[in-house]
């Protein structure tokens, strides 16, 4: 048994017993990890108040033989922002949710811990409608699972690529099309998301709302595919927002 610290964003929580709540963690240094909060549900617990979802925190767990205990709380950045907007907390849950059906307990994964504190904190600072679409994108390509989208999956042409084909793993060519159509312009953001040039995707996605919700639409539809589930809160708050 010891004692460890670790920075670590909340992924989601759920009760236990009378008035513990267990904490799903994604650790910068230990990957997703399982812990019990004890008496966090009670009104006066202020370890409880430090302890909600989306929080980036510094946490000290006392590592028993099965599950850890939560001992010391620090809140790092309650990304206030995030939470005092409905389109933003969408984005925010369905990224907390991806890193968590993404994950297995215990696996560090620094690649993809940078990738969501940094896609909180843009989204916490700014308005950036393409992030929830580029983050999907960026997991994938952490995962080892880029789609091929600078030629057709079928016949490897370079020209007139006009779709999208999760189960093909990428683009294909108008002879050989099928799947969801993709648009140029989706294409050409779709690059500038895998090599890097993220602020100029956004500044696309920004300006061009329709291209928003393609990109977001085939990332999520991809990443769906390779986790072979829904994801719930995406599909949940579209449906209201
Ligand atoms: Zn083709």
């Amino acid at each position: 048994m010891s004692s460890l610290q670790d920075i670590a964003v909340i992924l989601r929580t759920y009760r236990i017993g009378e008035a513990d709540k267990i904490v799903v963690l994604f650790t910068k240094d230990h990957g997703k990890m399982r812990a019990v909060a004890k008496g966090s549900r009670k009104t006066t617990s202020k370890l409880g108040a430090r302890l909600e979802p989306l929080g980036l925190v510094n946490v000290i767990l006392w590592q028993g033989r099965n599950l850890a205990t939560i001992t010391g709380v620090d809140v790092i950045d309650n990304f206030a922002e995030v939470r005092h907007n409905l389109d933003k907390i969408m984005m925010a849950t369905t990224m907390l949710e991806i890193i968590d059906k993404s994950t297995l307990d215990n696996q560090e994964n620094d690649d993809l811990f940078q990738l969501l504190t940094k896609a909180l904190a843009t989204l916490d600072k700014n308005f950036s409608p393409g992030i929830l679409g580029a983050f999907c994108f960026r997991t994938l390509m952490i995962e080892g699972l880029t789609p091929q989208i600078d030629n057709c999956c079928s016949c490897n042409t370079t020209e007139d690529l006009t779709a999208f084909n999760v189960t093909v793993g990428g683009v294909l060519c108008k002879n050989c099309q099928s799947g969801q159509l993709i648009s140029q312009q989706a294409l050409d953001t779709l690059k500038l998301i895998f090599s890097g040039q993220l602020a100029k995707a956004l500044h696309m996605c920004s300006h061009v709302p329709e291209l928003r919700n393609e990109i977001e639409s085939l990332g999520i539809n991809t990443l769906e595919h390779h986790l072979g589930q829904k994801l719930k809160s995406h599909l949940n708050l579209t449906t209201w927002v």
